[in-house]
């Protein structure tokens, strides 16, 4: 790593819990490998987020991501905010400008990624999304603008799909497209979908290490209904999720490069440096050698 000097730019994330994160392993890599002279730290936010942001100003820092509990409540603090992010209604990535933070959602970016890598387009697809949190909404509002036909949105909880759905309605209202035709269903109600060749985008917790065995739903019906299944989870490699929908012949792959893509795309607003492909690949093996991905 360079040597921390009176140049070094620091950057961060901010959020709580944070102690956790692997962020800053995979900042330093990046910067390593590219001949950037940064630091990455944690920041554990107790509750004040505008004082907060307001104070990394302040004190130079070049950039921040944001993590739980914070990605919407930090776009009060922000000076600008890009459209997608906007529209998402969620900010992950903070980047200095001269006035104050520019907020983006690179998680999305991230998501566009894996998909790319994966060889899966959602324009004029029949998609289904299994949650109604933070990742599903980025997950929602990707599909809509990248031109899937039908968006299904099922959570356990139907209000939250409800309100998802009218946030990805709205979104859609300040674009040029239609937007997809979009229904709500609880998770009980998985027998309500109709036909097949869905591409599932599987955004709950259920499956997270260590609950390895769990799967959102058991339906063998259901996953005859896909042809690919994105589980956004990272450990274990291969969650019961992607298993069962394997079983009935669909494509499944996890969320590794969600994570990565998103961390790049941080990484490049940053410096401005584009992050190489050999790089990339790199340090997923980096992160699986460690054991941070499955
Ligand atoms: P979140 O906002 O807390 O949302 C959690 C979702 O999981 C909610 O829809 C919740 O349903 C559902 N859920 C939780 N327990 C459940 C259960 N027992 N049965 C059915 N549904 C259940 O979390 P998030 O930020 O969206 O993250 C969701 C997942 O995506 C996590 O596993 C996270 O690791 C992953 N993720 C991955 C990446 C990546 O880069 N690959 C990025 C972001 C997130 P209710 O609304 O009914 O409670």
């Amino acid at each position: 790593m360079h040597e921390i000097d009176g140049n070094t730019r620091v950057l961060g994330i901010i959020g709580n819990p944070v102690r956790h994160t692997m962020s800053p392993v995979i900042h330093h890599f990046l910067a390593e490998q590219m001949g950037d002279n940064l630091a990455y730290l944690p920041f554990e936010v107790q509750n004040d987020i505008h004082t907060a942001v307001k104070g990394a100003y302040a004190l130079g820092i070049a950039g921040m991501n944001v993590t739980v509990p914070y990605k919407s409540a930090v776009m009060e603090a922000l000076t600008d905010i890009d459209d997608e992010a906007a529209k998402i209604g969620a900010v992950n990535t903070l980047v200095r400008t001269e006035h104050g933070f520019k907020g983006y959602n690179t998680d999305v970016t991230g998501l566009r990624r894996e998909l790319r890598e994966a060889g899966i387009t959602v324009a004029g697809e029949r998609v289904v999304i299994l949650g109604a949190g933070g990742a599903a909404r980025a997950a929602a509002m990707m599909c809509a603008s990248d031109g899937a036909c039908e968006l299904y949105l099922i959570n356990r909880n139907q209000e939250k799909a409800r309100a998802l759905a009218e946030a990805v309605q709205n979104g859609i209202g300040s674009g040029t497209s239609a937007g997809p035709e979009i229904r709500v269903l609880g998770l009980e109600e998985l027998e309500r979908l109709q036909g097949n060749g869905y591409i599932a985008f599987q955004c709950t917790s259920v499956g997270l290490f260590p609950n390895t065995d769990e799967a959102v739903t058991e339906s063998r019906e259901f996953y005859r209904q896909l042809k690919c299944a994105v589980d956004l989870i990272y450990t274990p490699r291969q969650t019961r999720f992607m298993k069962l929908a394997e079983a009935e012949g669909a494509k499944a792959v996890n969320g590794s490069m969600m994570l990565i893509g998103q961390a790049i795309a941080s990484y490049e607003l940053w410096t401005g440096h584009t992050v190489p492909d050999q790089v990339v690949k790199e340090l997923l093996g980096e992160l699986t050698e460690k054991g941070l991905i499955g």
